[in-house]
């Protein structure tokens, strides 16, 4: 491990040892980083990045997809959520948005310029980096459907732009190779000629209030559809809606949802998964796939 107090003295954001991650995702769970670095700018993150040898880096935005596990997380964890968040507007015509801005307010600065096409996203409660990796979507609408191109950072801290086309994008997942992360991402947007997009933003909106349990602790669908299903029927015909493990209980309002309470361990939510697995192959032969990431240290 580097000297710590050297790589403080040559950064000018946060660097922070051992702090538990808790307050860093959605369900409010998980142990301790070794390390937790928020980044002043972009600059900051490459001088911080250059500064590392081969330490374990994982990066996060707001932790609305990850269940981080009790154990913690060795090495360098970087998140984004209070920094890199500028955004231009090129020619009238290509937004430019850097990786810790969030999703929900990529959807209101469109919207209010009357550009369509993001509107979805006013509801998901990531990072545009998250939504990246994630290919977050909802109503139709996948966050990929619009890029023309990405900055990414290596884990040296060099900057490389690539093409949309030279990823492979698939339902919630976008595999990174070789410790890349994600740093901005250029969208190509049409104005709107119906000049709606704020009252389809509050009819999103709406609609998650009636159908989501919004406001409790939680990180989204927790499993994929399965081809032609839902993973929420799945759940639902088993009889598992309120179902619980410790302090993580599948939500009554929907059944892909999974809640926490205060006392609740990651490891409640890890084994609650589990069983919801077992019992949707054991009765419907069907095997549910994880959409959110685990990152840590296994029990
Ligand atoms: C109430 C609720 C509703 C939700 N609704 C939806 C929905 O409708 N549709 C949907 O798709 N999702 C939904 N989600 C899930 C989640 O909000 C999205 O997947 C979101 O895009 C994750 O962003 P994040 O910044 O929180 O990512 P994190 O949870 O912090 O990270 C997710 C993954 O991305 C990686 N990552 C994060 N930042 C970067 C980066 N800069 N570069 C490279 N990798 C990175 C992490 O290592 C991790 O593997 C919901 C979640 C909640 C809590």
């Amino acid at each position: 491990m580097k000297n710590i107090y050297k790589i403080k003295k040559k950064i000018r954001g946060n660097l922070k040892e051992n702090i538990s991650l808790k307050n860093y995702n959605t369900w409010k769970v998980g142990g301790k980083a070794e390390y937790l670095f928020e980044p002043y700018d972009v600059e900051d993150l490459k001088v911080f990045l250059s500064l590392l040898n081969d330490e374990k880096i994982t990066f996060i935005g707001n932790g609305s997809n990850v269940l981080i596990r009790d154990n913690g997380i060795k090495g360098f964890v970087v998140c984004l959520k209070k920094s890199l968040n500028n955004y231009y507007l090129n020619n009238n015509k290509q937004f430019v948005f850097e990786a810790g801005l969030s999703c929900m307010k990529i959807a209101q600065i469109t919207a209010k310029k009357n550009y369509k096409g993001l509107e979805f996203l006013c509801g998901i409660p990531g990072t545009l980096g998250g939504a990246l990796r994630m290919n977050a979507g909802c109503y139709g609408g996948n966050i990929w459907e619009n890029v023309s191109k990405v900055i990414l950072m290596n884990r040296k801290g060099i900057l490389v732009e690539k093409d949309r086309l030279e990823f492979d994008v698939s339902y919630r997942n976008v595999e990174l190779k070789d410790d890349n992360f994600f740093i901005s991402a250029t969208f190509d947007l049409k104005l709107n000629e119906l000049n709606d997009s704020l009252d389809i933003i509050k009819k999103f909106l709406k609609d998650r209030r009636i159908k989501q349990p919004t406001g409790l602790p939680s990180c989204g669908s927790v499993f994929k559809n399965p081809k032609n299903l839902y993973a929420a029927n799945l759940v639902d015909s088993l009889g598992l809606k309120g179902y619980r493990i410790g302090g993580a209980y599948i939500s009554k309002k929907h059944a892909n949802f999974i809640i926490t309470e205060k006392n609740a361990k990651s490891n409640d939510v890890e084994e609650l998964i589990s069983y919801i697995q077992k019992k949707v192959h054991e009765e419907k032969n069907i095997y549910l796939e994880t959409e959110v990431q685990f990152i840590g240290i296994k029990q």
